[in-house]
């Protein structure tokens, strides 16, 4: 018997609540993953009619979104990212009870949010362009970034607010009007942002949030400028990108990561110990940028896979909303599954020396380590996204980086080391977009580009000043005075 069943949270388009009038392929709830007996939300999803609404709304508001000043743009991410902060405890305890993560996780990803809205309104005073000699006389020749249109921005649960914002605000910023398709499993928290946009002001037609699915939804989202998409590395190359392309839409593609970290003999153990277990396990492992695939020099290998193991055995996993808790829920069963079928012997070659299902009741998975895998295996090829660190002993630092190195994904990568020279060789040798020493994989900063190479990405890079890349054009403009 579920509890909780509510009022429908519905989509918004050209400036108004998609209500029962408009129809839509029916309500669908959503459980919290920590008690499945309770329902969380309700959403009323849109259909593809819908959806083309939403697209040919947001060309219609294109062009006063564009005149209006950069600064003012700016101003309305400010009081946008003021609200956010005010609603900080209110949203991340239903973050916390739709997706899952414990609410010291989902108020950092708030303030994250907010400290990206701010860095993206502070970059509406930025200056827009260059200014170069002219080999005419009386010539004026410089360039200018001018918005690219239309944008639709697909995302995925995991991050269910931070995500988001990383890709409305600059595309707001720079002069885009937006469609958005969240993750269909965090209407609430996509809800609170798009509150938090319409009361900071956002006028009607600027931003429009469409609840439902992407197989159903998606067709609808390429007839525009530019597609930003973050996701699965399958739906992302398979789907999206022909779609975007045969539609003349630019395409940015973040997607999975089979992130590795190379510990070497020589690291500070206590350090890598404490960092790998982060990156592996908090979160429950449902991050883009978390460890997954620990390459051990073999003389410390036997250590660090005890130390691991005793961390994990150790962490505290449970209810998201309970101080205590260190690690919450997997967001939905079809994750929990996932998690169990990589430690299935067939699935890595080794052997399981901590994990499990944790706690009754919701989808918990306790942190995880498997020793020896076979690097041929699934568990030592694949992407995981659940709390396991997946072990294999290496020879040196060119045996690490050829291992590391022969992974599809290329998202980012750490390695613990003493020795200047071998962080220097690893930094120029592995193919990542993001790499890290002597820190966990995951936990990057704002104002920094964010992308990787390989399968896990496609298309400029995101936040800090290289969204300007994507969310903008160059028009070089010639000014001759006449007379
Ligand atoms: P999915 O690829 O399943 O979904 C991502 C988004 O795409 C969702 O909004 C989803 O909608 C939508 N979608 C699904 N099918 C289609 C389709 N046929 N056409 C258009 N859109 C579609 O990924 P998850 O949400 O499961 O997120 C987990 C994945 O995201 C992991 O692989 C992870 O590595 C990756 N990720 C990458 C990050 C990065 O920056 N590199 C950051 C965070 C996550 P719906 O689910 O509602 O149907």
């Amino acid at each position: 018997m579920k509890r909780g069943a509510m009022v429908p949270l519905v989509s918004y388009v050209d400036g108004e609540y998609v209500g029962d009038h408009l129809g839509g392929p029916g309500t669908h709830d959503r459980e919290n993953p920590a008690d499945v007996a309770e329902v969380v939300s309700t959403a009323r999803w849109a259909d593809p009619a819908i959806a083309e609404h939403a697209v040919a709304s947001a060309r219609a508001a294109s062009s006063s979104w564009q005149a209006t000043p950069a600064p003012v743009r700016g101003d309305v991410l400010r009081r946008c990212a003021d609200l956010l902060e005010q609603r900080t405890a209110a949203i991340a305890q239903d973050m916390a009870r739709e997706q899952g993560k414990t609410v010291p996780e989902a108020a950092g990803e708030v303030g994250r949010s907010v400290a990206i809205l701010r860095y993206f309104a502070a970059q509406t005073l930025a200056p827009d362009g260059s200014s170069y000699p002219s080999h005419q006389a009386g010539t004026r020749l410089f360039s200018r970034r001018i918005p690219v249109g239309v944008v639709s921005a697909i995302t995925p649960w995991n991050f269910p607010l931070a995500i988001p914002v990383w890709k409305i605000a600059p595309a707001l910023a720079y002069g885009n009007t937006v469609v958005w398709k969240p993750s269909e499993v965090v209407p609430l928290t996509s809800t609170a942002l798009l509150a938090a946009f319409i009361d900071a002001g956002l006028p009607g037609g600027v931003l429009h949030m469409l609840l439902g699915g992407g197989a159903g939804l998606g067709p609808a989202l390429y007839d525009v400028d530019a597609v930003t998409f973050t996701g699965s590395t399958s739906v992302g190359r398979e789907v999206v990108l022909p779609a975007a392309v045969a539609s003349g839409a630019q395409v940015q593609l973040e997607l999975g990561g089979k992130n590795v970290a190379v510990v070497l003999a020589d690291a500070d153990l206590d350090l890598a110990v404490a960092q790998v277990a982060r990156g592996a396990f908090l979160s429950a492992g449902q991050k883009c940028t978390a460890t997954s695939l620990v390459l051990a020099q073999e003389s410390i290998r036997a250590e660090l896979a005890a130390r691991l193991s005793a961390w994990a055995a150790a962490a505290v996993v449970g209810d998201p909303r309970a101080s205590a808790t260190e690690i919450g829920p997997l967001a939905t069963a079809a994750q929990l599954e996932r998690y169990e079928s990589f430690l299935d012997p067939a699935a890595h070659g080794g052997t399981v020396i901590a994990g499990g299902r944790g706690p009754a009741g919701g989808h918990f998975a306790r942190p995880a380590v498997i020793c020896d895998a076979d690097p041929h295996s699934r568990a030592s090829r694949d992407e995981i996204f659940a709390p396991i660190a997946v072990l294999e002993p290496v020879a040196d630092l060119s045996d690490a980086l050829r291992r590391a190195n022969e992974t599809h994904f290329g998202l980012t990568a750490s390695i613990f080391t003493s020795e200047l020279a071998a962080a220097y060789r690893f930094i120029d040798e592995i193919e990542t977009g993001i790499v890290k020493v002597n820190q966990e994989s995951a936990g990057l900063e704002f104002h920094v580009p964010f992308g990787g190479i390989k399968d896990s990405g496609y298309g400029p890079a995101e936040q800090g000043l290289a969204a300007q890349e994507f969310y903008t054009r160059s028009k070089t403009v010639y000014l001759t005075h006449a007379g």
